[in-house]
This record gives structure tokens, C-alpha cells and sequence, in this order.
């Protein structure tokens, strides 16, 4: 009996078929499991946005028992050489541990790539609430010269300006509202 894993949430929507589990490996034992362990590693805050979780941050891409006690987690970094990864290649490991898994490997799959469309709405919800301004979803395509419409969190103005380009993380960058003149974190597009 294989054990297929399970895929998480939104992400991976168009990817391989061989992810096309069948049904019934959602209601044996181990299906029930991975999806426990799949939530349990999705709550673990992302070490440089803690208002958000891996799983609304969208970076986790599946769980996967190996066998008893062992277990497979894919992750996908925000970009290449985030240091936050290794933060949260620890934390994943110890929620598991304490879960009852001896062994848990922890893959960063690059491909498709993380951006900042995997976030889920209520991520977006959570950051505009904390005052980080969400990122714009992508789609319109071409080159993205200037933010033209980065929406002030605090007022909702679009007359905002960079005041740094790295804040307090290099995900981030600080702008102000020319508005209401309150500085706010506003999350890069990738
Ligand atoms: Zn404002």
C-alpha cells in the first residue's frame, strides 16, 4: 500500500498529475494523519511575518508519510536564499516531533516558484489588518517599473512614497502615505 501525501491548499494548481490521488487516501489512517501532520506544519507562523502562517503564507506544498514515524515535508522559499528558510525548516521539524514523528526531512522544492499570488485571502486580510499593505496580485503581466498604487493601509490613499527599500525584513519595503503621513511595511511583489 503506497501512501500518496497530500497537496496543499491552493498552491500547485496546474501542476504534475501524478498528484491525482484517489479519494480514499483521505479516510485510511494514514491519509487522516498527513492531513493532520499537513496542518499542524501549516500553523507554524513564518519566522519573519509571525502575523501570518506558513499555510496563509503559502510557502508549504505538501506532507508525505514514508513510513511510520518518517515524514516528508515540500516547502518553497519566498526567494532563493530567504534566510527565513531555515527558521522554518526548524520549527516544521519540532511541531512534527512533538507530534510523534522520529524522522522528518524537510525539501525545498524551487519549482513552480513561490510568489506573492500564494497568499492566501486570508493572509491578505491579516496583513492589511497589522498595517503591512498586501501585495498587488499579479496577472497584468509585463514589466513592473514603479509601484504605481501601493494603497496606504491606514487611509486607503495611493499617494504613497518609498522611504526605504528594505524595512525591517528584505521582503519588505518602507513606505509613507502622503495622505495621513503615517510610514507603513508594504510586502514586495516577487
Ligand atoms: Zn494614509
Amino acid at each position: 500500500m503506497v501512501t500518496r501525501g497530500v497537496v496543499a491548499g491552493a498552491a500547485g494548481a496546474g501542476a504534475g498529475t501524478e498528484e491525482t490521488a484517489d479519494e480514499a487516501s483521505a479516510v485510511t489512517p494514514e491519509g487522516v494523519l498527513e492531513e493532520e501532520l499537513l496542518r499542524l506544519a501549516g500553523s507554524v507562523p513564518d519566522p519573519e511575518l509571525p502575523v501570518l502562517s506558513l499555510a496563509e503564507l503559502g510557502v508549504l506544498r505538501g506532507v508525505r508519510l514514508l513510513g511510520p514515524g518518517r515524514v516528508e515535508v515540500r516547502l518553497t522559499p519566498t526567494y532563493t536564499g530567504c534566510p527565513a528558510i531555515d527558521t522554518m525548516v526548524t520549527d516544521i521539524t519540532q511541531v512534527l516531533r512533538d507530534r510523534g514523528m522520529t524522522e522528518v526531512s524537510v525539501h525545498t522544492v524551487l519549482a513552480p516558484a513561490w510568489s506573492t499570488d500564494a497568499i492566501s485571502a486570508e493572509g491578505r486580510r491579516k496583513l492589511a489588518e497589522h498595517g503591512i499593505a498586501p501585495p498587488r496580485p499579479l496577472g497584468g503581466g509585463g514589466p513592473v517599473p514603479v509601484a504605481l498604487s501601493v494603497r496606504c493601509p491606514h487611509c486607503g490613499s495611493v499617494d504613497t512614497t518609498v522611504l526605504s527599500r528594505f524595512s525591517s525584513t528584505a521582503c519588505k519595503s518602507l513606505r509613507r502615505c502622503e495622505s495621513c503621513r503615517e510610514p507603513f511595511d508594504h510586502f514586495k511583489e516577487l
